[in-house]
């Protein structure tokens, strides 16, 4: 068995990663390269591998750079199964798609300047067929779903915490009498994020494939940046001024959300204040991600849950406005009124951003606040680094804004978490290999796992294959063992248990109401809870607050990280 290192090898975008056996070839992950030309002229090559020959593609996440070169995959010919979990499945539909757009958009751009040149034409990388036909080949699987991947192959999709619908993968691989187990992290959240479930802890794993991004750092908490941004909200309005914030329409924005809904409930002291204070969600691509959110709440952690139960509306607050077409986005440059501005991309290398940015940049009373990883080479991490003129759409401005940098509300684990993910395993791996981060990252996460559990670790450094045909392995059952873990077989227990003590008594009490000798006070109690059970269907189901809100099909909004 042989695993190849195909992208996310000296950055942080293109992710994919070939795992070769004897009769097999799966691909994990096939992600865009982001952030400047030099990578995204990457995107152009071919990739180390046939298309065709690729059996299938196990997806950790629907973000760009793990899934945005899916459909020139199918458009050079793959046409097998791409399994990912509901979630995911649900935004594919909206990044593919998207994706395309902006892939014909740019091209479109190009050709007409080539025409001014005299020079030929040049061919867009997929089109929107390609990203309809790649839609149809998604295999939505449930998490905590074991699933059979091929004859030699089995795998589990855990909550990886990163965005809706991130896996954590793992995938058990059988070769004649041995069994070998990979895991691979995609990409790692943060504990205790609003809405997210924790990141899956893995007990036992032969390989690891994980990410390395803030390998050499460590973030604000949540809770300090969050107070952090309402202190900059509150003096910049104060002075007249605009809070502009670059933010990934998948996640970021959606946690944004939901914060300033939280906090605009639990804080008396800035509660009015604020609440004249308009905020626009101004990305169809966040409106129609947002919509998503919405409908996959039974993925949602147990606090987020509960407020929904309570009636709340988490992703929703009264002075929440939706730019939804391009008119209402232009509308915001004309508006006095200082206002907070959330769209994408989150890097500010294309999307509504660089308009708000070439509007607001170059006045002192603004301000721009980062809340995601800004790659190399984007115009996010230029204004970051503190540049005093930066070039957006072609014209260059003064930046005079004030610029914050809020790392509390990044949906990447940091240095300490991803050491406490790789705590989590039991016993030493043959070997960790670090992706996904740039080289620094990924050699102060080498030698700190080493440091502090022992285990081996290597940071990749460009496309590589390592053979892993040495690797011991386990027994068949050592991997029944690990594949019914006895803590979730407990849960489960414990759940079953819970729903046959109430069906018991509704069918036991359901006789009695038959022959009338039930109390009616007893049929009140059973009435409410099959009443109870339905409002938990509806609202888990249909969390939808505002109108059904259709995204523009015109949504040129990259998404990244
Ligand atoms: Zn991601």
């Amino acid at each position: 068995m042989k695993l190849k290192f195909c992208g996310a090898v000296s950055s942080v975008t293109g992710s994919c990663h070939l795992l070769t056996t004897e009769q097999h070839k799966v691909l994990l992950d096939c992600g865009l390269y982001q952030g400047g030309k030099t990578l995204e002229q990457m995107n152009e090559e071919p990739f180390p591998f046939v298309p065709s020959e690729i059996e299938c593609v196990i997806l950790s996440h629907a973000h760009v750079d793990h899934c945005g070169r899916l459909p020139l995959l199918v458009k050079q010919g793959f046409s097998g199964p791409i399994y990912c979990t509901d979630a995911t499945a649900d935004l594919l539909h909206i990044m593919l798609p998207d994706c395309a757009h902006i892939q014909e958009k740019e091209t479109e751009w190009a050709n007409r300047k080539a025409d001014r040149l005299g020079k030929p034409h040049s061919e867009p990388l997929y089109t929107m067929e390609d990203a309809q036909e790649t839609l149809m080949l998604v295999q939505p699987i449930l998490y905590d779903q074991l699933f059979q991947v091929n004859d030699q192959m089995r795998a589990v999709f855990n909550d990886a915490g990163h965005i809706l619908g991130s896996a954590i993968t793992e995938l058990w691989i059988e070769e004649g009498e041995k069994t070998t187990k990979l895991v691979y992290t995609g990409d790692i959240g943060v504990e205790e994020r609003p809405i997210l479930r924790n990141p899956v802890k893995i007990k036992k794993a032969d390989v690891v494939v994980m990410e390395a991004t803030y390998g050499s750092r460590l973030h604000e908490s949540n809770e300090h940046s969050l107070q952090e941004l309402i202190q900059i909200i509150v003096k910049t309005v104060k002075r007249g001024g605009n809070v502009i914030i670059p933010s990934f329409a998948v996640g970021r924005t959606q946690e944004l959300i939901y914060e300033l809904n939280r906090f605009y409930e639990a804080n008396d002291e800035y509660r009015d204040f604020l609440k004249r204070v308009q905020v626009y969600i101004d990305s169809p691509m966040a409106i129609s991600t947002t919509q998503v959110f919405r409908r996959n709440a039974q993925v949602f952690d147990d606090e987020t849950k509960r407020y929904i139960l309570e009636g709340d509306t988490p992703l929703d607050f009264p002075n929440l406005n939706f730019s939804r077409t391009s008119q209402d986005s232009m509308a915001l440059n004309s508006d006095e009124k200082p206002k907070i501005i959330i769209a994408a991309s989150g890097m500010c290398d294309a999307g509504r951003i660089c308009h708000h940015l070439k509007h607001n940049l170059w006045n002192r009373k603004n301000s721009i606040v980062f809340v995601g990883y800004q790659a190399n080479g984007t115009l996010g991490r230029r204004i970051l680094d503190g540049e005093k003129e930066v070039s957006v759409l072609g014209e260059k401005i003064n930046v005079q804004a004030e610029i914050y940098n809020l790392e509390g509300f990044s949906g990447h684990a940091d240095r300490d978490g991803l050491l406490s993910w790789v705590k989590g395993l039991q016993k030493a791996p043959k070997n960790i290999f670090l992706v996904h981060g740039e080289d620094e990252s990924k050699e102060a996460l080498e030698a700190l796992i080493l440091e502090e559990t022992g285990y081996p670790c290597t940071a990749v450094h460009g496309v590589t294959e390592v053979d892993l045909s040495e690797i011991e392995g386990m027994t068949l059952e050592e991997v029944e063992r690990d594949i019914v873990d006895e803590e979730k077989i407990m849960q489960v227990r414990d759940k079953l248990y819970g729903i046959h003590e109430v069906i018991e008594d509704i069918l036991y009490s359901a006789n009695l109401a038959v022959g009338e000798q039930i109390p009616t006070e007893k049929l009140v109690q059973i009435s409410n809870v099959i009443m109870q059970l339905e409002k938990e269907t509806l609202n888990l189901g249909m969390a939808v607050t505002k109108e059904a809100i259709l995204p523009e099909k015109s949504g040129v909004a990259k998404d990244e990280e």
